[in-house]
């Protein structure tokens, strides 16, 4: 970190930003564009590669969204922002630690697990949640997973919102088509080698109520190797009756509309035997994955919406041939250590950004923003104002945290002291200029992504 001068003959307030994803990094954006209080921000990430869902929830082949990571860039590359990478909070740091070198911290942890289905099977080999695939395919160096099942003919991916068409998208595609992405060549030559010909999304409730949105849909329509089927009778809404006893078209929303627009002109298509199809499923909830050593089948129960709009059995019930169940029904937050934690909504406490405790009082020099703070909801660039509400908060409160006198080299010898093997920004750079070389080597893309912590470890010198 170059420390430059202050306009202001004032100490900087120290920031600790955990977590490089668009929260977090958009909560350093926020602190040092302004200029009224001259700050310094240390960005601490578990991984040595900043940039989060970006890097590692964006689907590979939604590049103009992955570009979101040069504006982030700019934000790194600031004189007063250092990314410190390879640090674990709660593991390797302590909220403690940071009360030494910091006057206030903000959380942007994200929400990095699956929401769960609560049917019997969901266990089984062969039962895949959403993060893990995703994790898979974005060369995410947790992930351990060689084999998800991909010599089954039939799946099903539960789940109607974006990240269920980004899987089911990334399944459908050719190796071919995905060659140009940043797609680990494991996971590359694994999907060529794919045998999954029918993919079933299964959404408990209808077309109207589908949170996926009509860019994502599009682009399973254009999809050349793939017949998309959408049964006509269940896209056939008459919304001219809105507003009226049916409790379905309460409320529709001009997005729902486009997405009824869409799904009419897919059930209108002949479908013409293209080597891959995909069958949107409404009103079709998961009731047992079914097997015995993996999955091999799925018995599903159609629904419909009882006169007050909950969601009720129709007490038909079908059982799908399917050899893999990928359930994509959400994402929800990991407690923090010594930071509040609401385990009903799986987020922080918070009001406008600042950490509540038990008592729904402010804890002192405590921020939350991002997915943690709100709920895995929104799409990337909600983060920018969400993060910039928290600042204000933080910035509100700069008099009050100043009372504190952190020492700016404590995390360095906390750090050093622990003997632990953290990185910072020139390493991640290495990381991207060795991703790119990769790309190079195999004739792919811009970036092939590495998908293990040696190969991360031998680029930084850490082997
Ligand atoms: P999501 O939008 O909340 O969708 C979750 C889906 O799972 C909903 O259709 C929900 O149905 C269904 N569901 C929940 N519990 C279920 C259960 N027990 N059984 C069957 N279905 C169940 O979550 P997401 O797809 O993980 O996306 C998270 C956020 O990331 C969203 O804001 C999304 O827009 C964003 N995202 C954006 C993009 C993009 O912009 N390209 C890509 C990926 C993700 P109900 O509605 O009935 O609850």
């Amino acid at each position: 970190m170059t420390d430059q001068p202050d306009a202001q003959d004032e100490t900087p307030l120290r920031v600790a930003v955990i977590g490089s994803g668009p929260a977090g990094v958009y909560a350093a954006d926020a602190l040092t564009r302004q200029r009224r209080v001259p700050v310094r921000v240390d960005i601490v990430d578990r991984l040595p590669t900043p940039y989060g869902l970006v890097r590692y929830g964006v689907a590979p082949d939604h590049t103009k969204i992955k570009g979101v990571a040069r504006t982030l860039r700019r934000v790194l590359e600031h004189p007063h922002v250092r990314f410190v990478g390879g640090v674990e909070f709660g593991t390797d740091l302590t909220r403690a630690d940071l009360s030494r070198s910091h006057h206030a911290v903000v959380y942007a942890t994200g929400a990095s697990v699956d929401r769960r289905m609560g049917v019997p099977g969901e266990d089984l080999p062969g039962s895949v949640a959403a993060t893990d695939f995703v994790n898979w395919y974005c060369g995410h160096p947790d992930n351990q997973w060689e084999d998800f099942g991909l010599d089954a003919e039939e799946v099903a991916v539960v789940g109607a919102g974006n990240v269920a068409l980004d899987v089911v998208r990334v399944l459908a595609k050719t190796a071919d088509e995905l060659r140009h992405t940043d797609i680990p060549q494991t996971v590359l030559e694994a999907l060529a080698a794919s045998r999954v010909r029918t993919i079933h999304l299964l959404a408990r409730r209808g077309p109207l109520q589908a949170k996926f949105t009509a860019p994502e849909l599009r682009d399973l329509l254009e999809l050349p190797g793939v017949d998309v089927v959408v049964r006509a009778e269940q896209v056939d809404i008459d919304l001219t009756e809105i507003g009226t006893r049916s409790p379905e078209l309460r409320e529709v929303s001009r997005a729902a509309r486009t997405n009824l627009r869409l799904l009419r002109e897919l059930a209108e298509r002949a479908t013409e035997g293209r080597p891959r199809r995909v069958e949107l499923r409404f009103w079709t909830r998961p009731e047992e994955i079914l097997g015995t050593d993996r999955v091999n089948g799925l018995r599903v129960e159609h629904t419909r919406l009882d006169p007050q709009g909950r969601l009720e059995g129709t007490g038909e019930h079908e059982v799908l041939d399917v050899g893999m169940v990928l359930r994509s029904v959400g994402y929800v937050g990991v407690p923090l250590e010594g930071v509040p934690f609401d385990s009903g909504a799986r987020t922080v406490p918070h009001e406008a950004g600042r950490v509540l405790d038990a008592h729904g009082r402010p804890v002192p020099g405590d921020y939350v923003a991002g997915w943690i703070k709100r709920g895995a909801t929104g799409v990337i660039g909600t983060n920018k104002s969400d993060a910039a509400g928290t600042v204000r908060a933080l910035l509100e409160d700069a008099p009050l945290l100043r009372a504190s006198v952190p020492d700016p080299v404590a995390l360095e010898r906390v750090l050093d002291d622990r003997g632990l093997r953290h990185s910072d920004y020139e390493g991640w750079l290495r990381i991207d200029t060795a991703e790119a070389g990769h790309a190079a080597d195999l004739d792919r893309g811009e970036r092939v992504k590495f998908r293990d912590w040696d190969a991360y470890r031998r680029i930084l010198g850490q082997d």
